[in-house]
């Protein structure tokens, strides 16, 4: 495919549109003034990065996708258990317990045809990583491991060698473009950046060490597009696109929903295997065995009095915030955001749900997974290959980019939820 038309798409994990400002993101501040910025640009829910993942590569919601956020329940066998999507070995538990691991295509199955189709760099979990291409039909780059087509490991030192963070995520730029996109020129290349996820995980939004990260993954996309444009100037055959997968809220408590099902008598003790709390950050799903359906319709309406609880979804109503009605789960709670302003002057507050594999204290800094303002404004800008420059202000998806990679590329997209973004003017 060398000097065909092309994509290359840098996401900045976790980036919230506000927070995009002449002095944090100069770049994408000068780029949105020659592209198409989407200004009403929205996550997927649950609004975590290993859903949204799967919802980029696919332009699927999760309903469709199979994956139903951070964290899933599964039955291998013994009963629901809730499993973090992130680790190494989730995509083997999930087609060992489901047959499967996501149940549509991803752009790298699609595009496996083509010479070096699709190539992926991901600075973040091994599960957001490999949830780009689950079945290895192209390549990923990971510091847990990197496989090519046919799911081949392949001896990776430099992944191997990065870590979470800003000079993890620079490492990896470098490689990104002077290898990836200049070299090997692969139909998609994608790369995904720690920060500033990682750091607002780890401190408070809009705090110095936040700021600096945003600082620092700016300057990523800023190196990625000039190698873009060396390459192609005029913009027609290379395809650039940068967003975020969804933003983040303040952590203002955690609730222990698990013992506090318990404590309701909803839920037979806090590891039993009837009704699982998948945590999500913001937000949890509920999973719930043959035995314990009875109890969905309890549920929602413990859930639907508490204050901590936002929007609350079940059975037939999951399907309007994009999950599936048809199998284990049943329930979904975001938790209640507010628009208060943190110390640093970032708006946005929301509790958590306490997650036992992740106990360490993170309340007053950044966290996502619900329907909150902020973590479901991610930002989206696209240049070259026909994109005007202009603000769009109609909704627009993580669904919308696959079919607008596909669109660029001239192959069909006409079976995805979302739609190939209008390049106007
Ligand atoms: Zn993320």
């Amino acid at each position: 495919m060398k000097g065909d038309k092309r994509v290359v798409i840098v996401i900045c994990d976790s980036l919230r549109d506000d927070l995009i400002s002449e002095t944090d993101t100069p770049f994408l501040v000068e780029l949105s003034g020659r592209a198409t910025r989407f200004g009403a640009h929205r996550s997927v829910f649950p609004s975590t990065t290993r859903a949204s993942s799967a919802s980029i590569a696919t332009g699927c919601l999760p309903a469709r996708h199979g994956l139903y956020g951070n964290t899933q329940a599964l039955d291998e066998g013994d009963g629901l258990v809730c499993r973090n999507a992130g680790a190494t070995d989730f995509r083997d538990r999930m087609r060992r317990a489901t047959g499967r691991t996501l149940h549509v295509p991803t752009l790298a199955e699609r595009l496996r045809w083509h010479n070096e189709a699709s190539i992926v760099c991901s600075n973040v979990s091994p599960g957001a990583a490999y949830f780009q291409d689950p079945d290895g039909h192209g390549y990923v780059y990971h510091s847990a491991g990197s496989y090519g087509p046919g799911a081949q490991p392949i001896d990776d030192p430099a992944s191997a060698a990065l870590k979470k963070g800003a000079a993890g995520d620079k490492a990896m730029t470098d490689r990104f473009c002077a290898e990836i996109v200049a070299e090997r020129a692969p139909a998609l290349a994608l790369m995904w950046l720690s920060e500033p996820d990682y750091t607002g995980h780890h401190s408070p939004l809009g705090s110095p060490q936040h700021r600096e990260a945003i600082r620092a993954a700016d300057a990523c996309v800023r190196q990625v597009f000039a190698t873009v444009r060396r390459i192609d100037p005029s913009g027609e055959d290379i395809l650039f696109m940068t967003g975020s997968d969804h933003g983040m809220e303040t952590i203002s408590e955690a609730i222990d929903l698990n013992g506090l099902l318990v404590a309701a008598g909803i839920k037979a003790k806090l590891d039993s295997r009837d009704v699982v709390v998948a945590p999500q950050g913001t937000s949890a799903t509920i999973f719930f065995s043959e035995a314990a359906r009875a109890r969905v319709s309890t549920t929602r309406e413990f859930l639907r009095r508490e204050n901590w609880a936002g929007h609350v979804a079940a059975g037939a109503g999951l399907a309007e915030i994009g999950l599936p009605a048809d199998g284990a789960l049943q329930v979904a709670v975001a938790m209640a955001a507010d628009d208060r302003v943190n110390p640093h002057g970032v708006a946005g507050y929301a509790p958590i749900v306490f997650n036992p594999e992740d106990s360490e204290s993170k309340i007053g800094f950044g966290q996502h997974g619900g329907l909150g303002a902020n973590e479901q404004h991610p930002f989206l800008i696209a240049e070259g290959g026909g994109f005007a420059k202009r603000v769009e202000t109609r909704p627009s998806c993580l669904t919308d980019i696959a079919p607008t990679v596909l669109r660029h590329l001239r192959m069909d997209h006409d079976d995805m939820d979302g739609q190939a973004l209008r390049q106007g003017p």
